[in-house]
């Protein structure tokens, strides 16, 4: 038995490890998303059971009250956050898993120190590794958190020879880690490389605008999955060695996705300030309309009119629809056209909104049929064609200026392009500016409506106007 078991846990930890992967796979598509997080969540409760049954496991109670507690908050966080809420959500379990995987290294370097009388040279390394990195994902994630919750200013935090303290702090790390190489033994300096580590964190995330926290709990995504990987060195354990790399891949992927989609490098993001003083309210910035150019507002009944009596309708959905949970009334007005004829879908660009896929999630909660989900390359030729294009709450994905102004912040991004409809509809509150804080030349157009209100209210009163067509 005690030769089985050990085998028994290894393979299990290879089925959890496939079945990870197959979830992340799935993952990669709307219509398999949910398949997805089942097939990871089973992976994952198969690794805490193999993990569990290993007999170097000394007290169940406290694992069990751990359980029992951890499932309690994340199931009541899991009901009550709000979807325009996740990025934080993400930003607090990150921050947790790199603090949970720095803490290994530190409760392995005590039990090493007291048990076995010294601390191996490799050992060393990965403790030292797995301190920095879940140090800095720790406290960098409470930073990104407490920006993004409003706790703390989002506006980039400066201050005189910043630069130069960070790289005393990171030559402290540096220097404080050479020694425990040749000293491994000495607690004092590793609490100190500790201190210097949760410091690093913080100092790395304040100088970053706020609105670029999604970008930045991104990244640190994919260095808890590092802290997580470089944990399993510390206890040599297979399973967190391959779920952290998994998890540190992914996350850099998405960094890469998210970078690409705002036409903005990673460099550029982490060291220019861009999008500051953004909370994740709404209209992050508060860029407004110049007052010399003219729009045209529409009331329900009239745009009622120009959707019931199109052929076909795009609608692009963005952060405002998200704000608004409008998805389900949207849903409603979709139908009620499909019904009387009209050809309606839905363009998705990568970045609409706050986080990436924050469109195909709230559409997939309003069960929106997958198949009308169109992204940007291939609805933006369709646009000609179309009769009416719907903007719901979106404001930069479809600036053309992004394609036309070389001086726009946003120019180079990947845009929507709406203004190529016959007509565009646009429901936003008032004028004022996106994430990105840019007037938008389409709201001025001659083709261009506006139907101003909030996106839930205005579709709701779009749903019963087109209903009496
Ligand atoms: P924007 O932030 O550009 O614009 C949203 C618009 O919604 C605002 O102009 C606002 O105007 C309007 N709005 C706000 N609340 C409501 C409401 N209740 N009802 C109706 N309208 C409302 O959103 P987009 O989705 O177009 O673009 C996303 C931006 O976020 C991009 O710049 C992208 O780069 C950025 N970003 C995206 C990330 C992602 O992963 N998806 C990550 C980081 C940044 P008004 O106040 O007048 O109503």
């Amino acid at each position: 038995m005690s030769n089985f078991l050990p085998t028994g846990i290894q393979l299990s930890y290879l089925v959890a490890a496939t079945l990870f992967i197959l979830g992340l796979k799935k993952l990669g598509s709307p219509a398999t998303a949910r398949q997805g997080n089942v097939v990871a969540a089973v992976g994952m409760l198969l690794a805490i059971v193999a993990t569990l049954l290993d007999q170097h496991v000394l007290n169940y109670e406290m694992i069990l009250l751990g359980l029992a507690i951890g499932s309690v908050l994340g199931a009541i966080a899991a009901y009550k956050v709000q979807m325009t809420d996740m990025p934080q959500m993400v930003g607090l379990l990150n921050g947790l898993g790199g603090a949970a995987s720095a803490l290994v290294a530190v409760a392995e370097f005590w039990r090493l120190l007291n048990t076995t009388g010294g601390v191996t040279l490799d050992a060393n390394i990965s403790m030292l590794l797995d301190v920095l990195i879940g140090g800095v994902t720790f406290t960098g994630s409470m930073i990104a958190f407490a920006k993004l919750q409003g706790i703390m200013s989002g506006a980039p935090i400066t201050f005189p020879l910043q630069k130069p303290f960070n790289a005393l702090l990171l030559f402290a790390y540096l220097a404080g880690s050479a020694y425990m190489l040749v000293a491994p033994d000495n607690l004092p300096v590793f609490l100190g490389i500790v201190f210097v580590s949760l410091v690093l964190g913080v100092m790395f995330v304040i100088p970053i605008g706020g609105g670029d926290m999604p970008v930045v709990i991104s990244l640190l995504n994919s260095f808890s999955g590092l802290a997580a990987a470089a944990a399993g060195f510390v206890v040599m354990n297979n399973m967190l060695i391959i779920s952290g790399a998994l998890v540190g891949a992914s996350g850099i992927i998405l960094t890469e996705i998210m970078c690409k989609a705002m036409n903005r490098s990673l460099i550029s993001v982490l060291f220019d300030a861009f999008g500051t003083g953004g909370t994740s309210g709404a209209g992050t910035a508060s860029g407004t309309a110049t007052t010399d150019k003219t729009v045209r507002s529409i009331d329900p009944e009239e745009g009622a009119m120009m959707l019931g009596y199109a052929r076909s309708v795009v609608i692009v959905p963005g952060y405002g629809m998200a704000v608004a949970q409008a998805q389900h009334s949207v849903r409603e007005l979709a139908d009620q056209l499909e019904r009387m004829g009209v050809d309606v879908k839905y363009a998705i660009h990568p970045v609409a909104g706050r986080m990436p896929g924050h469109m195909n999630v709230l559409l997939a909660e309003a069960n929106v049929p997958y198949e009308q989900l169109h992204d940007m390359d291939d609805i933006n030729p369709q646009f000609e064609q179309t009769d009416v294009a719907l903007v719901i709450g979106a404001n930069d994905v479809v600036n053309p200026a992004a394609q036309s102004d070389t001086n726009s912040p946003i120019y180079g991004m990947p845009i929507l392009e709406v203004d190529r409809a016959k007509h565009a509809i646009v429901i936003k509150r008032g004028m004022s500016a996106g994430f990105a804080g840019v007037d938008n030349e389409l709201f001025y157009k001659d083709k261009t409506t506006m139907l101003f209100g909030s996106a839930k209210d205005m579709v709701s009163k779009l749903v019963s106007e087109v209903k009496q067509l």
